[in-house]
């Protein structure tokens, strides 16, 4: 299965990519994650993208294409992938295209996570961050077992500096002005599912599953 999740910041992209790993074993692509790894490990790559990230601007296109398509190379994504974050521009998603017609693939289905600016702005405040295996909290909706502490790898939880009020409020423009045309881009070609993102998250995954039946996906 190879997926595009599509949506604002705070749709719960990332949540629903965990869980459609945990059940189909198919790898997280999250460029945001990997240009996270990048910064903390103080990379040429984390140095050249770090100003754009920390400021909720997009990072160049040419700089995150490549990341994508080395990522893509790799051979855990050989048979399915899940790409959350990208692309975000109508360059990426060419790039994207070219880059699978190459090998011979397609994406399967884009999903829209159509998302109220209220939940993304709550979402985003109250989300916690695992500093080791990337998990996902939420203070009130998924609250970890003890504060502060992830439940998978007792990691420290933190709060994103780009998910303060003032950087989402431009992470939210930047995906209207940037991203949002990516939603008539995939409708044109016929893969777009739209979903409804202000679901709490099991039950956004339960209509993800039911888009795979309607699709005769199976993994
Ligand atoms: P995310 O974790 O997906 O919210 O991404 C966090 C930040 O990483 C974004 O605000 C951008 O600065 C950068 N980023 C992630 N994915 C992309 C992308 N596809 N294109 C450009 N910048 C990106």
């Amino acid at each position: 299965m190879r997926l595009i999740l599509l949506g604002p910041p705070g749709a719960g992209k990332g949540t629903q990519a965990k869980l459609l790993f945990d059940r189909f074993k198919i790898p997280h692509i999250s460029t945001g994650d990997i240009l996270r790894d990048e910064m903390r490990e103080n990379s040429d790559l984390g140095q050249k993208v770090a100003k754009f990230v920390k400021n909720g601007e997009l990072v160049p296109d040419e700089i995150v294409v490549e990341v994508v398509t080395k990522r893509l190379s790799k051979p855990d994504a050989q048979d399915g992938f899940i790409l959350d974050g990208f692309p975000r521009t109508v360059n990426q998603a060419e790039a994207l295209n070219q880059a699978l017609r190459k090998q011979g693939i397609a994406i399967d289905l884009v999903l829209y996570f159509e998302t109220s600016a209220e939940i993304c702005i709550k979402r985003l405040s109250e989300r916690r961050i695992c500093d080791k295996c990337a998990a996902i909290f939420h203070l009130t909706n998924m609250p970890p077992k003890k504060e502060g502490i992830c439940d998978y790898c007792g990691g420290k939880l933190y709060l994103r500096d780009d998910d303060r009020p003032e950087t989402v409020k431009r992470r939210l423009e930047v995906y209207q002005n940037q991203t949002a045309s990516l939603i008539d881009y995939y409708k044109n070609s016929g893969k777009l599912r739209q979903v409804d993102g202000d679901l709490e998250a099991n039950k956004l995954n339960s209509q993800l599953l039911e888009t795979f039946a309607q699709e005769s996906l199976t993994g």
